[in-house]
């Protein structure tokens, strides 16, 4: 279970297919429904999406994972290892994940393209620009900021009050000396200086539209819809009272078509769109995922961070808007990450530890009982790493099979698809036993705190939810507004249940304290901050641009 080589050079010396014919051989698509970005990414022509419309849909595949330790998991490369697997026993599958950003690729975490055999290619282009949707984000949402600076310099006939601004810029970098400026310095001819700061892309309300809209007509409405500031009377301003969404969505409409790669092993993927999964929802575009459930036969999607926020949010946000509903969850574990959570140190994890493996499945169990929660079934999909024991799996299986879920192995990281095709094999029983009744959370008529209390109480297991009375005004204010029936997004650490990331495991006797709340009056879904959360991250000591380089043309040092 060692691949001798890493992730970049297994990608780099894969053969690849022209994307047209990938297309046209497996989706069937032909070359003039779409538009070709070089030889190995095209987009796939929003007419021809128009088109599938009257199709059926095929089956939802949802991969979402326990908490996430500093040991890795491996969503991303399960979703690819069990879409090439699905293909392997002769199905018809294709997988959707969303766009990696470029902070996290020059920060910490590297690519987001997969790993080891398990890949979607060709990476460094994937991570590295790709079809230029960031782009198009950054600069749609920009696009709006210099509007509202600009009409407050030309005699602010709105009445924007420039000290509540709520509207910031974006780039897609991690660059902490942007967080937070003063901005229309320099004197009379460059406006009046406030206070404003910048966010990364991902986090931008434009991002969670862009994946969240159905099409350009629904994308424009969204857009308009944008609250980006208040009046001295706190009167709120959108984004269509400065005329901004026409020229917004101008320029979205190509970023807005989906975007098809390849895997290593020739699997068709869509990958568009990518929005954080703090302060939004986490999951790639509503247009990917359903013009893939009509074009194969099993569609495998990715949710970020674990089961607890990643799923409840494609659930209750995702799920709630598209009508989509998934068939079957898998929950990805590794025997390293569980012993993380029975209290073992990263140095440690090398080690046989059968009584910390024990401890650190109440997390994995806690997910397990939640997924069951949303009336799906579920299979537990150990990400194989290479110090594992056979002791350790045993216990795995064994106490899972108490749990009443399956637990397999799943080696595609070394060997492809070959490897999850267990796991393939388990998921197509499960659908087709038709189990899957899918149940959301919590109805949209439900008060907005009662929701947030509902999720910190049901899956967090928390005792209660809190908030200053000023924060419940506000949710009441909103509710007065009409934005009652939207659906919450709650910004907490993906490292525990509760608010602490440093309680692993199962932790209970906590309460949620909800310190802020901002409203997405685009995204239509409204955030609750739950402790600390970075919407413009920083780099660390030594990032991985340190060791990223181009030579010869071919770029190097890419995880
Ligand atoms: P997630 O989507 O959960 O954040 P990824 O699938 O992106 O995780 O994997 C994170 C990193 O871990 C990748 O660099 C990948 O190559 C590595 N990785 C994943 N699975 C394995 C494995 N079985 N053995 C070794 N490394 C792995
Ligand atoms: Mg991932």
């Amino acid at each position: 279970h060692q691949n001798p080589k890493s992730d970049i050079e297994i990608s780099q010396a894969a053969t690849k297919r022209r994307i047209l014919d990938i297309a046209k051989e497996k989706l069937g698509i032909a070359a003039e429904n779409l538009d070709p970005y070089g030889h190995y990414k095209a987009k796939v022509s929003m007419d021809y999406v128009k088109s599938l419309a009257g199709k059926p849909n095929g089956k939802l595949i949802l991969v979402t994972a326990i908490s996430p330790t500093p040991a890795g998991e491996g969503k991303t490369t399960t979703t690819v290892g069990l879409t090439d697997a699905l293909n392997y026993i002769g199905k018809k599958a294709m997988l959707c994940l969303r766009e990696p950003s470029l902070g996290p690729s020059f920060g910490v975490k590297g690519g987001a393209a997969g790993g080891g055999y398990a890949q979607v290619i060709p990476m460094e282009d994937i991570n590295l620009h790709f079809t230029g949707d960031f782009h198009a984000i950054t600069s749609a949402h920009n696009l709006l900021s210099a509007l509202i600076d600009n009409h407050i310099y030309w005699g602010n006939s709105l009445g924007i009050d420039s000290r509540r601004v709520a509207w910031r810029r974006v780039m897609d970098m991690n660059d902490r000396a942007l967080r937070e400026i003063v901005c229309s310095l320099g004197g009379v001819a460059n406006g009046y200086p406030r206070e404003a700061g910048f966010d990364i892309t991902v986090a931008s309300e434009v991002m969670a539209i862009f994946c969240l809209a159905k099409d350009l007509e629904d994308l424009k409405e969204r857009l308009g819809n944008i609250i980006i500031a208040y009046t001295r009377e706190r009167k709120p301003i959108r984004a269509r009272d400065l005329n901004a969404h026409g020229a917004m969505a101008a320029l979205l409409k190509d970023a807005i078509a989906p975007n098809l790669v390849q895997t290593l092993e020739g699997t068709p993927a869509f990958i568009h769109g990518g929005p954080f999964a703090n302060i939004a929802h986490g999951c790639n575009s509503v247009s990917a995922t359903t013009t893939a459930l009509k074009l194969a036969d099993y569609v495998v999607t990715e949710a970020g961070f674990g089961a607890d926020l990643g799923a409840e949010k494609f659930i209750d946000i995702k799920c709630r808007k598209a009508g989509l509903k998934p068939d079957c969850v898998v929950i990805v574990a590794t025997i390293r990450a569980l012993k993380m959570h029975g209290g073992v140190k990263k140095e440690d994890l090398k080690k046989e530890d059968l009584k910390a493996l024990e401890a650190g499945m109440s997390n994995l169990q806690r997910h397990v009982e939640n997924v069951k929660k949303f009336g799906l079934p579920a299979v537990v999909s150990i990400n194989r790493f290479s110090a594992d024991t056979d002791a350790e799996i045993a216990l795995v299986k064994e106490k899972c099979k108490a749990l009443g879920v399956e637990a397999i192995m799943a080696d595609h990281w070394a060997m492809g698809g070959e490897g999850a095709a267990d796991v393939a094999k388990a998921v197509v029983k499960i659908i087709d036993s038709g189990k899957a009744d899918l149940k959301l959370l919590y109805p949209d008529d439900m008060p907005l705190f009662e929701k947030v209390r509902t999720i910190a109480k049901e899956i967090y297991r928390a005792d209660d939810a809190t908030a200053d009375k000023s924060v419940k005004d506000q949710l009441k204010q909103w509710e007065e507004m009409g934005f009652g029936k939207l659906p919450v997004c709650i910004a907490k650490t993906q490292y525990s249940f509760s608010t602490n990331p440093d309680a692993k495991g199962a932790p209970t006797g906590f309460s949620i304290p909800v310190r802020e709340v901002r409203l997405s009056a685009g995204a239509e879904f409204v955030v609750a901050i739950c402790g600390e959360i970075m919407t413009m991250p920083g780099l660390p000591k030594v990032p991985s641009a340190d060791a990223i380089d181009v030579k010869d043309g071919k770029i190097v040092g890419l995880f």
